[in-house]
């Protein structure tokens, strides 16, 4: 039996509709932001990601999945959205629509090859926005509310949001000087990959996962002490309208993120929940202004967030949340021998609006009616020989089992008097 690659999973059953259930939700809780759904290849030049991401991060460093196509050019299965929705945003000269800021979202997977845990897949889906060309610090406050605007409306309870400040260009740079200098005696100590972030980005030190719990890193220098005037007054503008949000939140200055691309606000939704694991960063993002310049030949500011589908539904688990999702239909037809005027009402049936299912396994009348049960249908059409010569049909309410005698020609009439149905 061939198997799955490790640290993939497939998702069917019950899975598959919480899963578009969470679909359908960010969907429409997108519309309401007046965002715009945006999708990018799965793969792009390795170099975007490179450049993008940046050098020393893990995601680049060792976990992307790499290949030479056919003409022997480096690709990448994206890791994360945001360098490709920025490629995107450049390539198809996006800041050119006067309908600014330009607010995209997207759905999809990302691929990173990392040591499978809960928690943590090589194949997994984010949700995501980006936002360009504003530098109002109302635009992070209401990144930041999406996720948990989101994570509310999905009735969850235990998280907590953390924020902090990168500081702009200035701030930061003499922040990377403070900590060159403060690390400097502890250099022989520190893990390799720390060793290379030293010069290259020191901020990822503090983000290391094999060297944070080090008696010197206690000291380190903080973020804090370094932000200028006007680094200070962003964040605290991102505060206030936080607050104006009435989002609850705790300053954080530990948090660095693990992307090279970060200034100004930096933020993470947790899990709090007792017993939840180590990875219990449900969502990250933050601003990254000079990331499109990066990438491209234009300057536009940026801000964004990404959150994973799997550690969402391990919380929504983890506290008992069952997601409203669809588990009936509104009518199953039974075909007594007369298979093709079933078939045919079925497919006036389901365009009209209903959900609509019949029988394809030959089943007696009595294992249909079980099978109507299963289904969970609101309503059951008998058609019969009898049926079909009087033109009048039997329907079923499978719930209160009343029974109605209806003209065919009036059928969809009856099942929207007494069903919500979708319009197509
Ligand atoms: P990042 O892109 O690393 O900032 O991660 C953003 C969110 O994506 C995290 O908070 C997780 O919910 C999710 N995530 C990141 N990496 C993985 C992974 N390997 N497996 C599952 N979810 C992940």
């Amino acid at each position: 039996m061939i198997q799955r690659p490790k640290g993939t999973y497939d998702v069917y059953g019950v899975k598959a509709k919480k899963i578009l259930y969470l679909e359908k939700l960010i969907n429409v809780l997108m519309e309401k932001y007046n965002y715009n759904y945006i999708r990018t290849p799965l793969f792009e030049k390795s170099e975007l990601f490179h450049r993008a991401v940046g050098e020393t991060t893990d995601i680049v460093t060792k976990e992307t999945y790499d290949f030479k196509d056919k003409s022997d050019r480096d690709m990448t299965l994206r890791p994360e959205g945001t360098a490709s929705v920025v490629r995107a945003y450049i390539e198809n000269k996006m800041y050119s629509d006067p309908n600014l800021p330009s607010k995209n979202y997207y759905i999809g997977p990302m691929y990173r090859y990392e040591r499978p845990q809960s928690g943590r897949y090589r194949e997994f889906y984010q949700f995501g926005v980006e936002v360009f060309s504003s530098n109002d610090p109302m635009i992070d406050a209401e990144v930041i509310s999406i996720p948990v605007n989101f994570y509310k409306l999905l009735g969850l309870k235990g998280v907590k949001v953390k924020i902090n400040t990168l500081g702009d260009t200035e701030s930061r740079n003499k922040y990377k000087e403070a900590l060159i200098e403060y690390f400097k005696p502890y250099l022989d100590s520190l893990c390799e990959d720390c060793k290379n972030r030293y010069l290259k980005n020191p901020l990822r030190i503090l983000d290391c996962k094999v060297d944070n719990d080090k008696e010197f890193f206690k000291d380190a220098p903080k973020m804090r002490d370094y932000l200028n005037e006007e680094s200070k007054n962003y964040f605290e503008k991102v505060q206030k309208y936080l607050d104006a949000l009435e989002i609850e939140y705790e300053v954080d200055y530990s948090i660095v993120r693990g992307l090279d691309y970060y200034n100004h606000t930096v933020f993470e939704v947790e899990a709090s929940v007792e017993g939840f694991g180590a990875q219990n960063v449900l969502c990250g993002g933050g601003r990254y202004n000079g990331l499109v310049k990066m990438i491209g030949n234009t300057d536009e500011p940026g801000v964004g967030f990404a959150l994973g589908f799997e550690r969402l539904l391990t919380a929504l688990e983890f506290e008992n949340i069952n997601l409203p999702y669809e588990d009936e239909i509104d009518v199953y037809v039974i075909p007594v021998g007369e298979k093709e005027t079933a078939f045919s009402l079925l497919q006036a049936l389901r365009l009209n609006g209903f959900k609509a299912d019949t029988d394809y396994m030959d089943r007696s009348i009595k294992a249909n009616f079980k099978q109507a049960d299963r289904l969970n249908s609101k309503y059951v059409i008998i058609i019969g020989e009898e049926e079909v010569k009087n033109g009048i049909y039997k329907i079923k309410n499978n719930k209160t089992k009343e029974e109605f005698e209806i003209n065919k020609e009036d059928i969809i009439d009856f099942l929207d008097q007494n069903i919500d149905s979708e319009e197509m």
